[in-house]
């Protein structure tokens, strides 16, 4: 016979505001997006009551990445895939390569690729992957054989109605093909949309190696046109010469924009004049480092913060504009082209100044947008021309960053808010309409 109890009460359970699994590791960039999230939810009415939904991942998966080197020994590696939310479409988001990267890190950075998609409105969730590897230490054949075991291991995790990888840090083409390669191998049919950013000879799209840089050319010529102003005679200084500032630094430069300074891993160079960008990127990729470049002067990391320019255009790594530099900063424009670039801290001192802070997940989303074309031209197995990916990129891009303009203003909230806003009505939206399974 059952045994008779009290009636139980139900009592308010808040769910815990920092997962357990990285509760030692809150300080970065996970807890700056989670306070990105919290600014917006006065913004998004009855909306907000699913806020805990973009409080933590959908899933992730962290792997045990063992590497066989060239000289025999065995060395092993953490990687991560994290699907922060998937109600919108699958998962997107980039692979990392990086000795410092954190399971929190990756989970901020899934976090930004779903506020992304959303913001510019294309039909995918947010993921990220890394690997915790400096591959500068490691052989090309090293570096894929950790590809290739990482995509086996995340294999349960990623699929062209998934989740769908694309180039971050230290990630490229190559990598790409070394990813479709491997899971099309597991899975026994060639699979071109497991990925995108690959090479044009496995269905890359025309123009998706510069559409991040690209994109961030069109969100500062937008701006600018706003504010009465054009790139050309704008004084711009870089953190980062990868795929997303070389480029950008190239675009701005043909558009008549003069390069003042450059950061890289390696170093800080300035030149008021102007530095070539093309020379620049050549003097790079003969393995030359920053400092020796004879266009220009050496400086200290902390100087390049205060050089005096008009567009400053992180594109390096997180949290790099933190309360320590942000009082330095001597441009009227931040260019958000890496992910989450400015600390919560510096966010609020750049406004103080009057910094305009163009953020990066509307300023970098031209990736994701070429990305989203190819994965549709590999649908329809057809590619189009690049001027077409232009176009199409431009039109989006424009688009989505005037609702955005428009939205700051009515507000008058900043931009990212606002971007916010927009970003996390249609996840949230979205989330509404499905429901909560079961
Ligand atoms: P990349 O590997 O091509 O280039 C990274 C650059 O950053 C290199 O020039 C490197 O020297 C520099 N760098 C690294 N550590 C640094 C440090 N401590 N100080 C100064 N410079 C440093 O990477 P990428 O693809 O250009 O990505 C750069 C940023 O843009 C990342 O935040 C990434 O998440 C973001 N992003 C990239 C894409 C894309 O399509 N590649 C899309 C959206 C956002």
């Amino acid at each position: 016979m059952a045994e008779s109890r009290a009636v139980r009460q139900p009592r308010a359970v808040p769910t815990p505001r920092i997962p357990s699994y990285i509760a030692d590791d809150h300080a970065g960039p996970w807890d700056t997006f989670l306070a990105q999230v919290d600014r917006v939810l006065p913004h998004i009415g009855n909306l907000a009551r699913w806020a805990d939904t973009l409080r933590r991942p959908k899933r992730f998966i962290v792997v045990d990445v063992p590497l066989r080197r060239d000289d025999g020994s065995i060395v092993h590696f953490e990687g991560y895939r994290v699907h922060h939310n998937v109600s919108r479409g699958p998962g997107k988001g980039g692979l990392r390569f990086h000795p410092d990267v954190t399971l929190a890190e990756t989970m901020a950075l899934a976090g930004w690729m779903t506020i992304k998609t959303a913001a510019v409105n294309v039909p995918f969730g947010g993921a990220k992957g890394a690997v915790r590897i400096d591959p500068s230490c490691f052989s090309l054949a090293e570096i894929e054989r950790v590809t290739r075991r990482y995509t086996s291991e995340i294999g349960v995790m990623i699929g062209p109605e998934m989740d769908i990888p694309a180039p971050d840090v230290n990630t490229d083409e190559r990598v790409m093909a070394w990813i479709m390669d491997t899971y099309s191998m597991n899975v026994g049919t060639s699979t071109p949309r497991v990925v995108t950013g690959k090479p044009v000879s496995l269905g890359g799209s025309l123009g998706r190696r510069e559409a991040t840089g690209r994109g961030c050319v069109i969100v500062a010529r937008e701006a600018l046109r706003r504010l009465g102003r054009e790139i050309a005679g704008t004084r711009v200084a870089v953190q980062g010469f990868g795929n997303v500032g070389g480029t950008a630094a190239r675009l701005l430069a043909a558009q008549g924009a003069r390069i003042v300074a450059v950061q890289d891993i390696g170093g800080s160079i300035v030149n008021e004049a102007g530095i070539d960008p093309v020379a620049l990127g050549a003097h790079l990729a003969a393995g030359e480092r920053i400092d020796a470049f004879p266009g220009a002067t050496s400086v200290s990391a902390d100087d390049f913060w205060g050089v005096e320019c008009d567009l400053l255009l992180p594109a390096a790594l997180s949290n790099q504009i933190t309360a320590a530099n942000a009082g330095r900063i001597r441009a009227s424009i931040v260019l958000e082209g890496a992910n989450g670039p400015t600390t919560e801290q510096a966010e609020d001192i750049l406004a103080d100044r009057g910094i305009l802070v163009l953020p990066d997940v509307i300023a970098n989303a031209g990736g994701v947008i070429v990305s989203y074309f190819e994965w549709v031209q590999n649908a329809s197995s057809f590619a189009w021309t690049e001027d077409a990916v232009n176009a199409r990129l431009d039109r989006i891009l424009s688009d989505a960053f005037a609702v955005i303009w428009r939205e700051a203003h009515e507000r008058k909230i900043p931009l990212r808010t606002a971007a916010f806003v927009i970003a996390c009505s249609r996840i949230l939206e979205a989330r509404d309409m499905r429901g909560l399974y079961p």
